[in-house]
């Protein structure tokens, strides 16, 4: 029978090095069959077959010893030395830990989570708990690999286009894996995954929901079909795609808003200037943008319901059509000209929050509006409205629970770290980018995966979802915490063999530029003061 090989590597630790509980190890599964070994990085304990990777593909049997696959992710703060090629790690004897007194000065490296790999079951430390000094202070990053079973993605999708009722099911492959959520200002909202969708549904959905999160999170693009509404392709960091056409503005404003930036500019070219919007269509010479400039009343009666003066909710139903309604001929939504008001000739433009729909109206002498071609001067204004206007893009932002057993991997007295989080003593990051910690209790961690490295997130078939996640603090208050300082190594231990539990196991690891658009993890603020 082929020995059972695991993560932890204990075999090779100096019993004095490593934390006393880990030498009450699982004994030997003896119905394994002879020629796999059995990984026990998460609950799932696959049995690996020679030349196979396990259940995740995080893992693989080389030759009976269990490796990680994919390197472990470093961040170099001097962008032009990071070259992203993968480095071995060197095996060096064990219990040679540098220790946290052999701290170097700030290298301007971090260890990030990505591939750093996980300890299962939690009571183990994190797999790297890096000593290293940053302008004089002694500092330490408790790394890991989550598995985040709560845990989810918000999206926010630039555009006006309707994409789908609040509250309506967003499916992926058929399986429901979350819903559209409250709208902001010229975005629609999805909240997707979650825990209700990975474990308490059915199995399908569950792994569904999963290979969704990972490469939502892994910023690949997503096909979603949003229940009486829209299908919308969603990346990271790209356009959405709205039943197939590929959105490319935001709206500069709603229709109110719209009015009150470009009043004077349509001031003396336009009589009248009607902005349809899906949430406020605003009316020139009503607004009070039109009364500060004197303009006269023009006697336009807009459907829908009037909020305040020259703003108007619900003047059509949602889609994808002018303003993010579903009208796709702009005169439906006036319903008629007072006649003691109007009079023949009046100049009306009609446009969109966006400026992509605009035309060009002239009353007739029965008051009747009659489309005439954009004069130059106007659809210089139209134009700007355009130019106003932001890109429209996908924003992707992970939300994951980190205040439950992932603690016990930092100190052996949990609610510390919370506290001490809570307390900003602690800077939280995932694989570098700077983690939002929500107010209340818990960790609840929210980050942008576009300021994380590429191929961030995995998952296992619990299912849960595998993503980087790295604690930073002063090597005073890691001790004051009950930090694990049995594991504490210094960086440069760490560069040249890897994690505490590796010892043996070959993996790489890959130096990559840290974004400038990132703080330094290990920077000034909140941490050195
Ligand atoms: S799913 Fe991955 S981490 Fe979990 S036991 Fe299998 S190979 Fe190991």
């Amino acid at each position: 029978m082929t020995e059972h090989t695991r993560t932890d590597g204990l075999p090779a630790l100096d019993p004095g090095q490593g934390p006393p509980v880990l030498e009450r190890a699982r004994p030997r599964n003896e119905r394994m069959a002879a020629g796999k070994i059995e990984c026990n990085a998460c609950p799932v304990l696959c049995q690996i077959s020679t030349g196979k990777s396990g259940a995740c593909d995080r893992y693989a049997n080389a030759d009976g010893v269990l490796v990680r696959v994919d390197p472990v992710v470093l961040l170099d703060r001097a962008a032009a030395l990071g070259d992203g090629a993968v480095v071995p790690f060197l095996v060096r004897p064990s219990g040679d830990t540098g220790g946290p007194e052999a701290a170097s000065e700030d290298r301007g490296l971090f260890v990030t989570g990505v591939g750093a790999s996980t300890t299962y079951p939690d009571y183990k430390p994190a797999p790297f708990v890096v000593a290293s000094r940053a302008d004089g202070v002694d500092m330490v990053t408790v790394v890991t690999e989550g598995i985040f079973s709560y845990c989810s993605f918000r999206v926010k999708i630039d555009t006006d286009r309707y994409l789908g009722p609040e509250q309506a099911n967003v499916r992926c492959n058929g399986e429901v894996v979350g819903h559209v959520t409250t709208a902001e200002y010229g975005s629609q909202m999805l909240s997707l995954g979650g825990v209700h969708h990975l474990t308490g549904g059915s199995k399908k959905e569950g792994r569904v929901t999963c290979e969704m999160m990972a490469s939502l999170g892994n910023k690949s693009a997503v096909e979603l079909d949003i229940d009486g509404g829209t299908r919308v392709v969603v990346q990271a960091g790209r356009a959405p795609v709205v039943d197939g056409v590929e959105e490319a503005r935001m709206r500069v404003g709603c229709g109110s808003a719209t009015v009150g930036i470009f009043a004077k500019q349509f001031h003396g070219l336009a009589d009248e200037v009607v902005v349809v919007d899906d949430h406020i269509t605003g009316v020139l010479s009503q607004h009070q943008a039109g009364r500060c400039l004197d303009m006269r009343a023009s006697g336009v009666r807009i459907r829908g319901r009037r909020s305040t003066p020259g703003r108007y909710f619900q003047v059509a139903n949602p889609g994808t059509g002018w303003g993010g309604t579903d009208i796709l001929d702009p005169m439906s939504i006036v319903e008629g000209w007072d006649a003691g008001t109007a009079w023949p000739g009046l100049r009306l433009l009609m446009v969109s929050t966006t400026g992509e729909h605009a035309e060009w109206f002239v009353l007739d002498d029965a008051l009747v509006p009659r489309r005439e071609p954009l004069p130059d001067a106007v659809a210089r204004v139209v134009s700007r409205i355009g130019d106003n206007c932001e890109p429209s893009l996908c924003t992707v932002l992970f939300v994951g629970g980190a205040g439950g057993s992932l603690r016990a991997g930092v100190t052996e007295n949990p609610v510390m770290l919370t506290r001490s989080i809570k307390a900003s003593l602690v800077n939280v990051t995932c694989g570098g980018a700077p983690a939002y910690v929500w107010p209340g209790g818990g960790i609840t961690v929210m980050v942008d995966v576009a300021r994380m490295p590429d191929r961030s997130f995995g998952t296992v078939p619990t299912p849960a979802i595998v993503a980087p996640i790295e604690f930073s603090m002063r090597l005073d208050d890691y001790r004051a915490l009950g930090g694990h300082m049995e594991v504490v190594r210094s960086l440069d231990d760490a560069l040249a063999r890897g994690a505490w539990h590796r010892d043996g196991a070959p993996t790489g690891r890959r130096i990559d530029a840290t974004l400038p658009e990132n703080p330094w993890p290990l920077g000034r603020a909140p941490l050195l003061g």
